[in-house]
């Protein structure tokens, strides 16, 4: 043992989905788009000034801040934008919860909420979701130190009505409430209506899922000007750079383009309704998704003997061995060729093994 090592921040890491590099693979393991980023953002790149990466960022990110206000039809003072979702949330839970009390969040959820948690010393309750996987209200009504949660969840893909959400946060006056919104533009109603009402809901949200662009690594948040500056606060009291300049030039494009963000939303939803269907036909069962994801399990088959058979078809799936969910898989919804090939697996899998019995 070295002399410093009592001395050392020790923490678990997140694990993140693994990105394989197979030939032929079919890649449902980390909910990216499997659709290219909006023509707009390819054409920037391609006109894109390579002079000014001599020079520093904008630290403000103000050209991008500036058209997510315009796009949400909020204050330029109530956005934040972060290196991806993690790194505004990471933000979040260092500025805001910052009690003796314990800070909320479902026991089945995003698995980087304990880790923040443990690196920053921030203590934490796990709220069991029901046995549908529900969020049961009534367990955020008691203190806390601050309460966060994903709609629609992860792994789950369960989406709650905007009543739920609304309650929890006007149930907390005296609390930051954080609602991680990465999957809400595959069918749910954003909590952003809820922002004008309520000084203690902050909404993130990403360009990771629904815009394509999980690898420009864009996320923001959306609350009332005094969370804004905290959280700008923290952020300037870390790294003032965070957003590099092809991401804010490329983010800027992604939201002009209305019209491919809902075709291509409009396509991931129709492939995730016809993967469902047949998911259900050949015996799957899964909570309602109303995310780029399933999570499914199947009453005679091993989750983990399926994920292993998958992945020597290089079809990349997400198991977690974890209580509650390891009879589970999650599923990306990729193109329709993916989810076809995708069922195909399945059904000869099945097929072979009745066979066999
Ligand atoms: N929140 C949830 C619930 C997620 O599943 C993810 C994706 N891993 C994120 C946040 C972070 O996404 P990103 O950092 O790419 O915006």
């Amino acid at each position: 043992m070295k002399l410093w090592e009592d001395k050392v921040r020790r923490v678990v890491p997140y694990t993140p989905g693994e990105q394989p590099d197979a030939p032929d693979m079919i890649k449902l393991n980390t909910n990216e788009n499997p659709y290219p980023p909006a023509p707009s953002v390819l054409a920037a790149k391609t006109a894109m000034d390579e002079s000014r990466l001599r020079l520093y960022p904008d630290p403000a990110a103000g050209a991008l801040v500036h058209a997510l206000a315009d796009a949400y039809h909020v204050g330029s003072d109530q956005v934040f934008v972060g290196v991806g979702s993690d790194d505004v949330l990471s933000v979040a839970f260092l500025t805001f919860f910052n009690s003796e009390k314990p800070v909320l969040f479902p026991d089945i959820t995003y698995s980087f909420y304990p880790v923040w948690a443990d690196v920053y010393r921030i203590p934490y309750e796990k709220k069991a979701l029901d046995e549908n996987f529900r969020i049961v209200r009534e367990d955020y009504y008691g203190e806390n130190g601050g309460i966060v949660f994903p709609n629609p969840n992860a792994p789950t893909a369960w989406y709650e009505s905007l009543d739920l959400v609304e309650d929890i946060v006007s149930h907390n006056p005296a609390s930051v409430v954080i609602v991680d919104e990465a999957y809400i533009d595959f069918g749910g109603v954003s909590a952003l209506e809820l922002v004008k009402k309520y000084d203690n809901l902050l909404v993130v949200q990403t360009f990771s899922k629904s815009r394509s662009m999980a690898g420009l690594r864009i996320g923001y948040a959306i609350g009332q000007p005094e969370l804004i500056k905290a959280m700008n606060d923290v952020k300037y009291s870390i790294n003032s750079y965070t957003m590099n300049m092809p991401s804010l030039v490329m983010g800027v494009e992604a939201l002009k383009d209305t019209k491919y963000f809902n075709s291509c939303i409009g396509r991931i939803v129709r492939t995730r309704e016809w993967t469902k269907e047949k998911l259900r036909g050949l015996g799957f069962e899964f909570p309602d998704s109303k995310a780029n994801f399933v999570f499914a399990r199947h009453p005679q088959y091993s989750a983990k003997a399926l994920f292993e058979a998958l992945r020597k078809e290089n079809i990349f799936v997400r198991y977690f061995d974890q209580p509650r969910i390891s009879d589970y898989l999650r599923i990306t919804i990729g193109t329709d060729e993916q989810m076809e090939r995708l069922i195909a697996f399945f059904e000869d899998y099945m097929g072979d093994r009745a066979f066999s019995s």
